[in-house]
């Protein structure tokens, strides 16, 4: 069968879509890229808004309408967990729903469909780590590795921890083994990704261990992780990162609130003084390491000093990016029992302040790196300018420069000649 994967939200599900599609394939499917001409259509989705849900379910809509007769469609990911059932109903369109623990099923799903036969699989199993996955078949310059699943943190705005179950951690030599696989076919950064892979732990690796093990692992040049909690990054893992040459000076540690009492609403387990601790001891391992964050204006019951708490803390901090939202109840979180009492023009109105004060902090930053050289991990050439060519600094920072040509993989030193809050331009500036 000719199978379509449509993917939203975030790197998790991009990550998850790959590994489905080398389920299928491993079971004889090939993969569709146009879902008028593909047997089966699986959307992969993403429910962490309610706004993204909505989304999906108009799409869901239209694909009924674009696929060829007799095509079947299938939801999975965090819809399909948290609705299950309900996808069922004859306005979705929908003839298959499998969970975020059950996709081993879906070969088997997917044929059952075409025969006629509508199916819900969305049982939790607590210890599902796809480890009999088959081995990556393709990569890209900067590939993802998962190293742990779920989440046990609760933070009260955050739907995580119901759809995509308890936390569970991958066994190291998977992990590496994968990595490996990455590398042969052409990797050179490979990201660690977990809803909070700081609390990683096989045995008696934790995650500085799992660190230390594939700073090892030869010919991988970069290795970065995501996401971090604030609670759970450890010295052991700052000094991995500052002593490690393989993982790159960027950590990427959401603050969410720099008000207690926020903080506090939103089940984070540490305070404002924890937060700016953490930065500190960073900042004196790594004096030069990049620090971005997620902040959400307007949760329930965030006064005005509230959020002049968070815009001090951006302040004190400056953050090199961040991602910046303002709230919107999360049906079935323990937020969504808190009156929703910001106003939605003052939601807009602080996330807009926000937003604006981190481009004068990006812009900033990257501003002190014009005249000074940096290692860029080739990419490719610009999307905008084929002559050109694309990569990232250590720190994450997306570059374009001009000089000879470069393989996709190679690092290149380049001499930083403009800077703006988006990207940095360059000349490549021969070694030595
Ligand atoms: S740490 Fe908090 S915000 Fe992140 S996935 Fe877990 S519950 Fe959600």
């Amino acid at each position: 069968m000719r199978i379509y994967i449509e993917t939203y939200g975030c790197q998790m599900n991009d990550y998850d879509s790959r590994m489905v599609s080398s389920m299928l394939t491993a079971a004889g499917h090939t993969v569709a890229t146009d879902p008028r001409r593909a047997d089966a259509v699986i959307v992969n989705t993403c429910s962490v808004r309610e706004r993204a849900e909505d989304r999906v379910l108009g799409r869901l809509r239209q694909l009924r309408g674009l696929v060829e007769p007799g095509a079947v469609i299938g939801v999975i990911g965090c819809v399909a967990q948290r609705m299950g059932d309900d996808l069922l109903r004859p306005t979705h369109g929908v003839d298959f729903v499998v969970g975020t623990d059950q996709y081993e099923r879906l070969p088997e799903t997917v044929a059952n469909a075409h025969a006629g036969s509508r199916s819900v699989s969305t049982r939790v199993a607590h210890d599902q780590t796809y480890d009999a996955r088959p081995r990556p078949t393709e990569a890209s310059t900067c590939d993802f590795v998962s190293v742990m699943r779920g989440c046990d943190n609760y933070c009260s705005y955050c739907i995580v921890p119901y759809v995509r179950g308890r936390e569970r951690s991958r066994p190291v030599e998977r992990i590496i083994e994968e990595t490996r696989s990455l590398i042969e076919l052409g990797a050179r950064d490979v990201t660690f990704i977990g809803q909070n892979v700081n609390s990683y732990r096989d045995g008696g690796v934790d995650f500085a261990g799992l660190l230390r093990v594939a700073n090892d692992v030869p010919a991988l040049a970069r290795i970065r992780f995501a996401t971090s909690h604030p609670k759970d990054l450890t010295d052991a893992v700052i000094d991995a990162v500052g002593d490690l040459d393989s993982v790159c000076e960027h950590v990427h540690l959401p603050v969410q609130s720099g008000s207690d009492a926020i903080l506090k609403a939103m089940n984070r387990s540490y305070t404002r003084d924890d937060y700016l601790r953490l930065v500190d001891r960073l900042r004196t391992k790594m004096p030069g390491v990049a620090l971005t964050t997620d902040v959400i204006v307007g949760f329930p019951g965030e006064t005005q000093e509230d959020y002049l708490a968070t815009l001090s803390l951006m302040d004190e901090v400056r953050f090199d990016s961040a991602f910046m939202f303002r709230y919107s109840v999360r049906t079935g979180t323990n937020a969504a029992k808190l009156v929703d009492d910001v106003p939605e023009d003052v939601k807009l109105e602080r996330l807009e302040s926000v937003i604006s004060f981190q481009r004068v902090a990006t812009e900033e930053i990257n501003r002190r790196l014009v005249g000074t050289v940096q290692e860029v991990l080739v990419e490719g050439p610009s999307e905008r300018n084929t002559s050109l060519l694309f990569g990232k600094t250590r720190t994450a920072k997306v570059v374009i420069f001009d000089g000879p040509s470069a393989p996709a993989g190679g690092l290149e030193p380049v001499l930083i000649t403009e800077a703006s809050a988006w990207t940095l331009r360059g000349t490549h500036t021969p070694a030595g």
